[in-house]
């Protein structure tokens, strides 16, 4: 997987994206990562890549050159039109799945906006996908780009230095992910759970999958729905609720 960063801040995205796992991942060459300068692409003489909105309002708007120049030269490049992802709060919500697909790319462009974002007309030249992370304004898309890049990083095979934690951890299935616990066995009087220690990994499996509905009940009702929980596992949701007079 490439990234191409489209942005007018380059050295933030990678400081950002070449430490901890991602950055090992760079250095193995399972990944990479470039950040391109929208401001290197414009061809205004003072180096100014935005300018005031037509109709009047608050705030500047980046034009529509520089960033289409930038993107057609990472394009050349490559020599392909890839996947090109405008992160915005007006776009679809990221989620796990997303990362998962976004990850069998070869190359994705990621662009970022800032002030009061991109003029529309080279948006619609370019952008296959609208993604936001969530419902609140950023000041810009670097951060955004930047939990997209570690997401879609993390589901590329051979990043997770155990393969099983991608497979296991919150989202799989519709599920959090259970309770975690290690050394010492017992922390500010609070000891781990016995089950854990028994070395009956039967058992193990049977408590962690209990713990993560439990705990999706708890945090995230709305993913249960789509959980595909056996009668047995329904039946114990509903026992809880009795329990806690719901
Ligand atoms: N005026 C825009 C609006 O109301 O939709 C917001 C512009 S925001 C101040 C500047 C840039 O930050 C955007 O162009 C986008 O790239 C990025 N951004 C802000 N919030 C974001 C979010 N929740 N997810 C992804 N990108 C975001």
């Amino acid at each position: 997987m490439r990234f191409h960063i489209l942005t007018l801040f380059p050295e933030m995205v990678m400081q950002g994206l070449t430490t901890s796992i991602i950055g090992r991942a760079v250095e193995r060459g399972l990944i990479e990562v470039e950040a391109v300068n929208i401001r290197d692409y414009t061809i205004e003489k003072h180096k100014k890549v935005d300018d005031y909105p037509y109709g009047g309002g608050a705030g500047m708007v980046m034009q529509a050159q520089p960033v289409y120049d930038a993107w057609r030269s990472v394009v050349e490049r490559i020599g392909y039109s890839p996947r090109t992802v405008y992160l915005t709060p007006q776009g679809s919500t990221f989620h796990q799945k997303m990362a998962k697909e976004f990850a069998l790319e070869e190359d994705m462009i990621l662009l970022c906006g800032h002030y009061e974002g991109i003029d529309e007309r080279v948006l619609e030249e370019i952008v296959t996908d609208y993604v936001s992370i969530g419902d609140y304004v950023l000041t810009g898309g670097e951060l955004a780009a930047m939990v997209v890049a570690d997401a879609v990083s993390r589901m590329v095979p051979g990043v997770l230095s155990n393969r099983e934690s991608g497979m296991t951890e919150s989202f799989e299935g519709n599920l959090l992910e259970y309770p975690q616990y290690s050394r010492p066995e017992e922390w500010n009087g609070k000891k781990v759970p016995a089950v854990l220690l028994s070395g009956n990994h039967a058992k193990v499996d049977e408590w962690r999958r209990q713990q993560s509905i439990l705990r999706t009940k708890e945090r995230r009702p709305d993913l249960l729905e789509r959980a595909g929980l056996t009668e047995k596992e329904k039946a114990i949701l509903i026992i809880v609720d009795k329990k806690s007079g719901k």
